[in-house]
């Protein structure tokens, strides 16, 4: 079973040292204003304690970031909307503890149109920002009034020729599709406007409904209408095609990008790899542990202050747990993932184990014709890539399941 520990006054971060080479994941939990769809942990800045946010996000970087991480990611929230003396002032710091400028082989940060330009893409790549990735979210004035977005399609244009003009190589552009009311015909022209523009990468969500979102309100009072499953595929398939026969290659369900501009910080995610999450709300996984900052602005800086740490849960996933998640994140990429693969990214040794308990999955999940082997790893097939959460579903059955202790790796997953 997989043990939780929460937020009482102290969680023991037995197992959670900062290891030299993590990636760093920085939160930075101001936005212009809430967009109505989004469940991250984000405010509009606007009558926040910024500078003292800012400044108890310092003093974790201090206390927490390992030295020499391979990849940076600042998210959030919308770091693009930083005063440029924050900027500095939180990435210099972040250099002199962690040397990221000479170990980082990538460091992205998150902006929006509204908040970038050319001073502002040169500010990042000169503090050390490699690769910027831009949420234009929509090319039609009526869906970004509907997300609630503040920014308009020229904005977004700008900014994208802004950060080219300053010299970001990296460029990805955030777009989300099959939007209620939206007509397949028209996406693939703003698709299309949008590769014109020559991006090296392209994140196309397709739309979801979270809870505790203004958007699952709306759903749930009838206000919006998604599309039918089978429009939503038809969206599936020819965002893929549009965006594979431009050179993007699709290298994870949403992720599409010209060769070797894959996003290398996303894709430790996918191979279930640690990394160290720094800010508000911040989640991280070291060893065989996952844990989480508090999601309360307030909360956070009087813990940081005070306390010097402002973790608020912990967990420690079973072997069962961890082995079906590393199934799940897995299968999210276009290359799949061995057996082997799988059992060494859930930190398992298969010789001290004498049932498989995913084998049975995998099999019947390759009988249903959803997976399909590639030489030693297995993948989605093109049945199998629309009902990715499906296959997520059964593999969280893991969790639960026994654990045997001798024997070896049988064959199947
Ligand atoms: S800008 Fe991004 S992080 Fe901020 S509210 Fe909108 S979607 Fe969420």
């Amino acid at each position: 079973m997989t043990v939780t520990q929460r937020a009482d006054e102290t969680i023991d971060r037995t197992g959670l040292e900062p290891r030299e080479g993590t990636p760093i994941y920085l939160h930075l939990p101001f936005c212009a204003a809430k967009c109505h769809y989004c469940d991250f942990y984000s405010v509009p800045a606007e009558g926040q304690d910024v500078d003292g946010t800012l400044e108890a996000i310092v003093r974790e970087i201090q206390l927490r970031a390992p030295r020499r991480p391979r990849t940076v990611f600042l998210g959030g929230g919308t770091p693009s909307l930083l005063e440029p003396r924050w900027l500095k002032r939180l990435l210099d710091e972040l250099d002199r503890v962690t040397d990221f400028r000479s170990s980082a082989l990538e460091v992205t940060a998150e902006c929006n149109p509204e908040s970038l330009d050319r001073d502002k893409a040169a500010c990042l790549l000169d503090l050390g920002v490699r690769r910027l990735s831009i949420g234009f979210q929509s090319l039609r004035p009526e869906t970004l009034a509907l997300f609630g977005r503040v920014h308009d399609v020229q904005q977004s244009f700008a900014a994208f020729e802004a950060a080219r003009a300053a010299g970001v190589r990296d460029l990805n552009v955030d777009l989300i599709y099959a939007v209620p009311g939206q007509r397949l015909e028209d996406w693939l022209r703003d698709l299309d406007t949008v590769l014109g523009l020559g991006p090296d990468h392209v994140s196309a969500y397709n739309l979801t409904f979270e809870e505790e979102t203004l958007f699952k309100r709306w759903l749930d009072q009838g206000r919006l209408a998604p599309h039918p499953d089978e429009v939503e595929l038809e969206f599936f398939w020819a965002t893929r095609e549009r965006l594979s026969s431009s050179g993007r290659r699709p290298y994870e369900i949403s992720n599409f990008s010209l060769d070797g501009r894959h996003c290398r910080h996303n894709v430790n995610y996918w191979h279930n790899g640690e990394y160290v999450g720094i800010g508000p709300s911040a989640v991280g996984k070291q060893g065989l542990r996952r844990a989480g900052n508090v999601r309360n602005l307030g909360e956070y800086r009087r813990r940081i202050l005070e306390r010097g740490d402002a973790l608020d849960w912990s967990e420690s996933p079973s072997d069962g747990a961890r082995l079906g998640e590393t199934w799940w994140l897995g299968l999210r990429l276009t290359e799949g993932l061995s057996p082997v693969e799988a059992w060494s990214r859930a930190g398992l040794n298969p010789k001290t184990y004498g049932e498989n308990p995913s084998a049975p999955i995998v099999r019947s999940l390759a009988d249903q014709g959803w997976l399909e082997a590639n030489g030693e790893r297995w993948r989605l097939s093109q049945k199998g890539w629309p009902v990715a959460d499906a296959v997520a579903r059964e593999f969280l059955r893991l969790r639960d399941a026994p654990m045997g202790t001798t024997g070896a790796l049988t064959e199947g997953g």
